[in-house]
């Protein structure tokens, strides 16, 4: 009789016990937030250390997966028992780094003792597995591809590699109930109509063409219903939608039509933040986030209202700088233009004039206002013989109508510590032009009070760069 009476009271408190959800504050974040890790690439090398620390703690279950087709291991961490399955992936193409980091950040959250509480009530409930870094040799070479040159993603149906191969058995064998499928996006995705970066995509991908809702793609889209609330919170106005067209070849779209409740998360970009730490961090609160409600079913209570309201990203509605309201005069025909440059800032540092003209419906990562100045086309300064260059030599020749130098370039020595343009090819001449350098003079009727250099703009009676490159 006792022993029927205690199993009834367990019975009855499984039943009750209530998920004690934790919200990741900010300034909780930043006590879990793994260092070190604030960084444009990441390879498996820098989580190495941040997993062997963790794999001596007994709430993980650290299992290899396999390894990569240059043989680096592939690591999955269980957490809790529960019925209901999660699995989150990362960085299955090798140049979208910021998952991994969160779900660094994560381990740390786990792992916590102040958060034990939190563990037992879930643990019972759901079954965690975290696979960071997927594509590792993408990693260690910064690309999106594996080392035989393949998308992983594009690999679901063909499985020709190792990692697309591992990726699908953790599928069959884990059998996850919610897949998280962690990636980043490029930086000039505009939420909708607005001028707001998309630092945050979702989407609960399609598994036809028809983009059919069936009972896995309503959770997956009700989870993201209680993400866009969160989103609301911590960062109103920079959520968007990811392209929901049906991609058959992909592990998103692939999951899906398994009947994964799969929700597809891409970092994207913030101004001032180029390696996505705002990104990362808003992951890191989301999954923590989606512990909770799939642990609770609190996502059940989402209309798919939330879902639809998400706007969804607009392709290049975010450049990289924007000038706006500059004179220009082409034939006696004077006009007032914005400029919108882009600047490759990981192949050759070329920062381009991308377009004039009427840019007020795009955003950017950094904006200036040239109203009251003119566009100047910069002269060629030859060099003969050596020139040192000091900071007030330098702004006297830009005063002078200079921007930049041509010639051999050992003869150059520039001690400004200013950005310089040496042997641009084919600048503007008489009024910017497309896709040209974007190296140019900004005038007033007084002279010129700015250079535009490489992208850079340095305004010259305080000698500062406006826009430093890497801010
Ligand atoms: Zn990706």
């Amino acid at each position: 009789m006792f022993w029927l009476w205690r199993s009834l009271v367990i019975a009855a408190m499984g039943l009750t016990t209530m998920v004690q959800a934790i919200t990741l504050s900010d300034s909780d974040y930043q006590r879990y937030r793994q260092a070190a890790l604030d960084k444009p690439q990441l390879s498996y090398a820098d989580i190495e250390p941040v997993l062997q620390q963790h794999r001596l703690n007994p709430l993980f279950r650290f299992s290899q997966l396999g390894e990569s087709a240059l043989g680096v291991p592939v690591w999955q961490i269980d957490i809790g028992n529960g019925p209901v399955k999660v699995m989150a992936w990362s960085q299955m193409h090798g140049d979208e780094p910021t998952a991994t980091a969160a779900l660094m950040d994560l381990l740390n959250v786990l792992a916590a003792d102040a958060h034990s509480q939190w563990r037992s009530s879930w643990q019972d409930k759901i079954t965690l597995r975290l696979i960071p870094l997927l594509n590792p040799d993408g990693a260690a070479a910064n690309v999106r591809v594996n080392s035989m040159g393949i998308d992983i993603n594009r690999d679901a149906k063909a499985l020709q590699t190792p990692e697309g191969r591992l990726l699908m058995q953790a599928a069959r064998q884990f059998k996850p109930d919610f897949g998280l499928n962690l990636h980043d996006q490029n930086r000039f995705y505009a939420v909708g109509d607005t001028d707001k970066a998309a630092t945050i995509s979702l989407l609960a991908p399609a598994f036809n063409e028809a983009k059919d809702i069936d009972a896995a793609r309503t959770k997956a889209m009700q989870l993201i219903g209680d993400m866009r609330d969160l989103m609301q919170q911590l960062l109103p106005g920079h959520l968007a939608k990811y392209n929901d067209t049906f991609s058959w070849r992909s592990f998103g779209d692939t999951f899906a039509g398994m009947g994964i409740s799969t929700v597809l998360i891409e970092s994207g970009a913030h101004p001032g933040d180029d390696n996505r730490q705002v990104a990362r961090k808003l992951n890191t609160q989301l999954l923590v986030m989606a512990v909770n409600s799939i642990a609770d079913k609190r996502y059940t209570r989402q209309s798919l209202d939330a879902y639809q309201a998400v706007p969804f990203n607009r392709d290049g509605g975010i450049k990289d700088m924007l000038i706006s309201g500059l004179g220009i005069v082409v034939n006696g025909h004077s006009a007032r233009v914005d400029l919108a440059l882009d600047f490759d800032l990981d192949g050759n540092k070329l920062a381009r004039i991308r377009d004039i003209g009427d840019m007020s419906v795009y955003g950017s990562f950094h904006h200036f206002d040239a109203s009251g100045l003119q566009y100047q086309a910069g002269r060629e300064y030859p060099l003969s013989t050596n020139l040192t260059l000091d900071k007030a030599g330098y702004l006297a020749l830009l005063a002078q109508g200079y921007s930049h130098f041509r010639g051999e370039a050992s003869l150059l020595q520039n001690n400004s510590d200013l950005p310089v343009v040496l042997n641009p090819v084919k600048l503007s001449e008489g009024a910017p032009q497309r896709q040209r350098p974007a190296t140019f003079l900004l005038a007033d009727k007084d002279g010129v009070k700015l250079a535009l250099l490489n992208g850079q703009l340095l305004h010259l009676a305080s000698a500062t760069v406006l826009n430093p490159l890497g801010s």
